[in-house]
């Protein structure tokens, strides 16, 4: 395959916008090679700037549930678009899209959209400290809330990748509100809450991690941490950006029954389009302005287009009863056939997987922290990415980050991309 247009594209991009892209893993430092530039998508594949096509297992990192370009969201957004890009006042569709998740996800009461999950989860993090009025936070090492100053430390995804967990310019001052505890270890949690007590606003946890390679919750994790925040009066907030809409359309709220007094929406509630959300109980959301004092708001908040793209696909989702169970095989076929061929090959590796999220780690041992995460054979995978993408099936550039499947993902797709890897070897 050649990427001489990617690689011209990429040279240029890189005079412009620092690295060459405008979010870091993107540029394929983790895997190394030219970053691909795709030009287009429509269901399960992409295609590249020099018209390669490659099956998709990013979904632009979730959204694209569905597949690429849904004909029934695409001609949503063409008709929305003919009524206006963006008004900055209320519209009757913010109503909508929030009833129809307030009546089908458990435990919210209201939501409040935003532009991105960064966002959403910086906003759930506020008015859980003006809810409590505490200033502490405890997130687990390995695990991404977004790019706020309160998350960039130990934070998994782009920030694993490029090793530089606590990130220059996030001040000590925010630091030492961020208490950090291993994922999976209830006990951790609890030694914070004692050792400082009444001051601990929240925990923010992803239900099921996703950017240290997907990380499953072990051990009644989700119920201890639920058990810890009541016994303390702290709020337990779910960071559903990559989980909401995808292991269930309530989410890890409704697959592990545990509840969270916030949750944090993003990816598929946008269907593609830039959306986040953060979503609780009235006693907890009526102290947002304007009806109470703790400031939020967004010149695009709430966007026309992407409210009835993100309606769209959310309605696509309600109508078919099957979709779940359907990504559900998919995933699971991949993982036991793929499993199958690397034992085959008498290559060690863990799969990890929770419905439709999945990642393989080259490992021994079961990874269910960020050290188990990091300890696997990373420049293994980036041989197996690389294999991939050469024979047109696209990844996520790192062995930190998860893979989405789609929809659009059947049969024809799963047996190439087992052909393929029937074909791998490692050098
Ligand atoms: C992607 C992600 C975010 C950040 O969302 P952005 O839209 O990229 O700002 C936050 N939390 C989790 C769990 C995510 O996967």
């Amino acid at each position: 395959m050649l990427y001489q247009r990617s690689s011209a594209l990429f040279d240029e991009a890189y005079q412009y916008i620092p690295g060459g892209v405008n979010s870091p893993v993107r540029a394929f430092k983790s895997v190394g090679g030219v970053p691909i530039f795709m030009k287009s998508a429509k269901g399960a594949y992409m295609t590249d700037a020099d018209d390669n096509t490659y099956i998709d297992y990013i979904n632009s990192w979730g959204p694209a549930i569905l597949g690429h370009t849904h004909p029934e969201v695409l001609e949503a957004i063409q008709k929305q678009a003919e009524s206006g890009f963006s008004f900055g006042t209320p519209t009757e569709l913010e109503t909508e899209i929030a009833k129809l998740i307030v009546k089908n996800v458990p435990n919210i009461d209201q939501i409040r959209m935003v532009s991105s999950g960064t966002e959403a989860c910086m906003s759930a993090i506020r008015l859980a400290r003006g809810f409590t009025g505490r200033d502490k936070i405890i997130k687990f090492e390995g695990c991404y809330h977004g790019h706020s100053d309160s998350f960039l430390i130990k934070a998994g995804s782009g920030a694993a990748t490029f090793g530089n967990p606590n990130s220059p310019g996030v001040t000590a001052g925010t630091a030492k509100d961020t208490l950090l505890a291993r994922y999976n270890d209830a006990e951790q949690v609890a030694d914070l809450f004692r050792h400082n007590p009444g001051e601990i606003a929240a925990i923010i946890v992803e239900p099921v991690a996703g950017n240290m390679g997907c990380v499953l919750p072990e051990n009644n994790f989700l119920q201890n941490l639920r058990k810890l925040c009541d016994e303390n009066g702290a709020l337990l907030i779910f960071d559903e950006v990559m989980t909401g809409f995808r292991l269930a359309f309530g989410g890890a709220q409704e697959v592990f029954n545990v509840k969270a007094d916030l949750v944090t929406y993003g990816k598929v509630i946008g269907g593609g389009l830039p959306v986040g959300a953060f979503a609780g109980r009235n006693e907890i959301m009526d102290h947002l302005a304007p009806k109470g004092g703790v400031y939020q708001a967004g010149t695009l908040s709430g966007n026309p287009l992407a409210m009835r793209a993100g309606l769209t696909t959310l309605e696509l989702i309600r109508k078919d009863e099957n979709l779940y169970q359907n990504l559900n095989k998919t995933a699971e076929t991949l993982d036991f056939e793929i499993g199958k061929i690397l034992n085959s090959k008498n290559i060690e590796h863990r799969i990890n997987r929770k419905g439709s999220m999945m990642s393989i780690f080259f490992h021994v041992n079961a990874v269910s922290n960020f050290e188990e995460a990091a300890n696997a054979n990373h420049s293994l995978f980036n041989n197996f990415f690389h294999h991939l993408l050469a024979n047109g099936i696209y990844l996520p550039p790192s062995g930190f980050e998860t893979w989405f499947i789609s929809a659009a993902i059947k049969e024809n797709e799963i047996d190439r991309t087992l052909e393929v890897i029937r074909k791998f070897e490692y050098s």
